[in-house]
């Protein structure tokens, strides 16, 4: 397997490009090497520009569920495309999408469309403000919530892999009104509640992604529910990696946790730039035009991704592959647990609905702290040999693997035997010395 062209383009793209990338993970900081520039997709395969093919357990970090362009997902874009890109008044798309979602969630009356995971973010935490009259966040280390300035501290993947302790250009002014607690920990919360008394939310992914897969205790989240209504304080349910992955809705009711306001993004836009935030009536209306909380966007509403999200969501429901889904990622867990074990690997092993990866570490990872007990070394070799086995991986030990329903049996193979390789390429690299 050459890499030739991918080499060359990430030259090339130095130039004018920042670091030859639009988002830094993309740079494979964390694993060395040259990244693997994309050429082209199709159903679970990914083709780099060296003609390289991979299955892609990164379907673009979640949106592409159903896999590389299925064919009536792409009719009904090209259908879109026909009648124009933009108007800036809203199209019939927008309702259409506004209501599949709106039904998908319990306490979800009206949404509003923005155009990534970030803006969404950042939106709700005005709405936050604006409907309880306080100011302060209190936010879980290792999760991920965009790069908005007063959420980027203590923030996961991307920040966890390059060891930063959060982002220059950001004014200690902004961060003042967030407060970090750690994930699965309710004293730390309760700490923060006791201190303070000018809280207005609480942000966490409910389950989180982006300091790999952790799934919370029951005791936490209803814990959280508890004493944040007892104190008038919101629960913002950041979805933007979750939504519709573990169910046709969000995590957030499979987890048993009754959120605020919900934020998605990623898989409601099958692949096109789509945020958005949501709530009960009595939160939305506080939301220009109907209320004083003023938030824009020239193309939020975009018809074409209101298209594409609509196809991808409609699809979803009629295919329901949440079962499938548990099952494919139960067998790779037993995959890469064997593998491990045959080649005397630590591993952990955590997984929810189609979302999962492998820490390689001993300790049972909880949190943030357990979760970077893991060798990332070896996450190197393992992401390395993946990919020369065929298989495109997230660059980082701290981002979870996504499964789409375009996996066949033959894939699922394929992925058993560059796990072998991978683990075994780890016995011979890492447990000699
Ligand atoms: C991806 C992600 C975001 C940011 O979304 P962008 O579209 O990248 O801005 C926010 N929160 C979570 C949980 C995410 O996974």
């Amino acid at each position: 397997m050459n890499f030739d062209r991918s080499k060359r383009l990430f030259e090339e793209g130095q130039k004018n490009l920042v670091g030859a990338v639009n988002s830094p993970v993309r740079a494979y900081k964390s694993v060395g090497g040259t990244p693997l520039f994309i050429k082209k997709a199709k159903g679970s395969k990914i083709i780099d520009v060296d003609n390289n093919q991979y299955i892609d357990l990164v379907l673009s970090y979640g949106p592409m569920i159903l896999g590389h362009r299925p064919k009536k997902i792409e009719k009904s874009i090209v259908k879109a495309l026909k009648n124009g890109y933009t108007f800036g008044a809203t199209s019939t798309g927008e309702i259409e999408l506004a209501k599949i979602i709106c039904d998908a969630f319990p306490n979800m009356d009206k949404v509003r469309f923005v155009n990534s995971g970030t803006e969404a973010v950042l939106s709700a935490l005005r709405l936050a403000r604006a409907f309880t009259n306080k100011n302060k966040i209190i936010k879980f280390s290792g999760c991920y919530h965009g790069h908005t300035d007063a959420l980027l501290v203590a923030a996961g993947s991307g920040l966890a892999t390059l060891s930063l302790p959060g982002s220059s250009g950001v004014p200690k002014e902004a961060v003042q009104n967030t407060l970090i607690a750690e994930y699965n920990n309710i004293e730390k919360v309760k700490n923060h509640i006791n201190k303070h008394d000018d809280i207005a939310a609480v942000i966490l992914e409910p389950i989180t992604g982006n300091m790999g897969v952790i799934v919370p205790s029951p005791e936490f989240i209803s814990e959280l529910r508890r004493i944040t209504k007892e104190k008038g304080i919101l629960i913002i349910a950041d979805e933007v990696m979750t939504g519709f992955r573990s169910k046709f809705g969000g995590a957030q009711e499979l987890i048993d946790l009754e959120a605020d306001i919900t934020c998605l993004g990623k898989v409601i836009g099958g692949g096109f730039p789509v945020g958005a935030y949501g709530a009960r009536n009595e939160i939305m209306e506080m939301v220009a035009p109907l209320g004083d909380m003023y938030q824009a966007g020239t193309l939020s509403g975009n018809p074409i991704a209101m298209a594409s999200g609509i196809a991808t969501l409609k699809e979803l429901k009629k295919q329901n592959p949440f079962d499938t889904f548990n099952k494919v990622a139960r067998k790779i867990e037993t995959i890469l647990k064997e593998a491990a074990k045959v080649n005397n690997v630590a591993l952990q092993v955590n997984r929810f609905g189609s979302m999962i990866n492998p820490f390689f570490t001993k300790n049972v990872v909880v949190d943030f702290k357990t979760a970077q007990t893991s060798d990332t070394e070896k996450f190197k070799t393992f992401f390395w040999s993946m990919v020369r086995n065929g298989v495109f991986l997230p660059p980082s030990q701290f981002e979870a693997w996504f499964l789409s329903t375009a996996l066949s049996n033959k894939d699922l193979k394929i992925i058993e035997k560059a796990i072998y390789a991978a683990m075994q390429a780890i016995n011979q690299r890492h447990n000699s010395k």
